[in-house]
């Protein structure tokens, strides 16, 4: 819904369209999109394993040399000379999204402290627990060690262009590097990059938990031009980055490379398929919008893109139509084996309810997010349901996949669990949820806020959708 172009979010991936062969440009949580050239609708089926994409080489030999001299140059040193030993390769690299849950807990003291800034003794204590769930995403190296090169992408993955990896794209007198540690090496040791994240945070709290949620990966081949001088001043290696042409990092000497013949590791990469983003019941194309439901505005028969999952129907709240709603999705389950007691503290005044309402679309300010599913959590036994056959542009887009919804309960649970300071042996470590749908519900614009248009009690921020 919003107006935000492609380009602002930076990262994206580049694909060829199957009608006619020009360039789909696709960001992150892509799920459908139009093809510029020739008008065509297409979708994007990710695959269960991670996908392997490769960063185009944009610096030449020569201009690489010139960044070199220019570096030295600007830190008053010599030049090098014409003798150098070149190596160009594709580096791999994890980047991995997740969801960051912290957590710190402790004891806040008062001070009180008269005119003369002479203390009075401590005014009270007081046990506060502040917890924070917000988006997370790094790169680290999945090959083998290399003198120079960067641990990390940086922030450099997030304005960068990317092509799924083909012969293709791989450039001439380019190696590719293999790849060392596989995603489940690198998933298995997350943690202590998050442990690396609360290091620098230490308080006065005692309790710190840091965990990270939800991570999905994709494997990143990128560029490097490293030349390696041995002149009468010994050894030098200047590493350039292949996107940009700066220089990286300048070394004098090597430490680790003895240990470069490291055995290739053999590691499942899926592929990501681009198919006409057709209604499968009757053919007619879809709109590109990025959701993952559709209602096929031809036969009504709906079309599900999430892997495994299959709703049968789909309802919205039985409300007066109005052009000033606007139909907004959420998921709405139960959770199978939980005591009611249990869903209650987590949720709120859901007990007259045995359903979790949670948004179906992308909320990325997670406090936001799990306040609103407690409201609509308290709000839905007022609602009424009636089938939906038929969908339009007031219909906003479903685009969190009810697998990550899932999740996110999981998560909120778990939050609830900490800041109550209870190991709750009731609740599994894994819900099991039943009876899953999806409904849409109106809401209207007052001011900065949409406010459900049937209670007037649930609000939410206008910039959250
Ligand atoms: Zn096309
Ligand atoms: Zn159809």
């Amino acid at each position: 819904m919003t107006t935000t172009t492609h380009k602002e979010k930076g990262f994206t991936i580049g694909v060829s369209c199957p009608s006619c062969g020009g360039e789909l440009e696709l960001e992150d949580n892509f799920f459908a999109v139009a093809c510029d050239h020739c008008g065509s609708t297409h979708r994007i089926i990710m695959p269960d394993n991670p996908p392997a994409y490769i960063a185009e080489v944009k610096v030449s030999r020569q201009k690489a040399r010139f960044a070199i001299d220019r570096f030295l140059k600007d830190k008053g040193e010599p030049l090098t000379t014409s003798d150098y030993q070149l190596k160009q390769f594709y580096y791999p690299y994890w980047k991995i999204d997740a969801i960051l849950f912290r957590l710190r807990k402790g004891v806040e003291k008062r001070v009180l402290v008269d005119d003369h800034g002479q203390e009075k003794g401590v005014s009270y204590e007081k046990e506060k627990t502040d917890i924070s769930l917000a988006p997370y995403t790094t790169t680290v190296s999945a090959g083998t060690t290399f003198d120079g090169l960067p641990d990390t992408l940086g922030m450099r993955s997030d304005y960068l262009k990317i092509f799924p990896l083909a012969d293709e794209k791989i450039k001439e007198d380019f190696d590719v590097l293999s790849v060392v540690s596989s995603w489940e090496d690198v998933r298995g040791s997350l943690h202590k990059y998050v442990g690396a994240i609360s290091s620098y945070d230490k308080n006065q709290f005692g309790v710190n938990k840091t965990d990270l949620f939800g991570p999905k990966a994709m494997l990143i081949y990128f560029p490097f031009l490293l030349f390696d001088f041995y002149d009468s001043d010994g050894f030098n290696r200047f590493v350039v980055d292949g996107v940009t042409g700066r220089v990286l990092n300048h070394i004098t000497s090597l430490n680790s490379e003895s240990s470069t013949a490291s055995p290739n590791r053999t590691v499942s990469i899926g592929e990501i398929d681009v198919v006409s983003h057709r209604c499968h019941n009757c053919g007619v194309d879809l709109p590109a919008e990025e959701s993952l439901v559709y209602i096929c505005h031809n036969c009504q028969v709906i079309t599900d893109l999430e892997p495994g999952v299959n709703i049968d129907s789909i309802s919205e709240v039985v409300h007066e139509k109005n052009e000033h709603n606007i139909m907004i999705p959420f998921w709405a389950f139960t959770i199978k084996g939980v005591d009611a007691e249990l869903l209650k503290s987590v949720f709120g005044g859901i007990y007259k309810s045995e359903r979790i309402v949670i948004p179906a679309f992308k909320v990325k300010n997670y406090n936001a997010l799990y306040k609103l599913t407690k409201r609509m959590s308290a709000a839905f036994p007022q609602f009424s349901l009636e089938q939906l056959t038929k969908m339009g542009r007031r219909y906003t887009n479903v685009d969190l996949p009810l697998n990550e919804a899932l999740m996110l309960i999981e998560l909120f649970a778990k939050t609830d669990r900490y800041k109550k300071n209870s190991s709750d042996k009731r609740s599994p470590a894994t819900f099991q949820f039943d009876k899953v749908t999806l409904f849409y519900a109106p809401f209207h614009l007052e001011s900065y806020f949409y406010v459900d248009s049937i209670l007037q009690a649930v609000t939410l921020e206008k910039n959250l959708i």
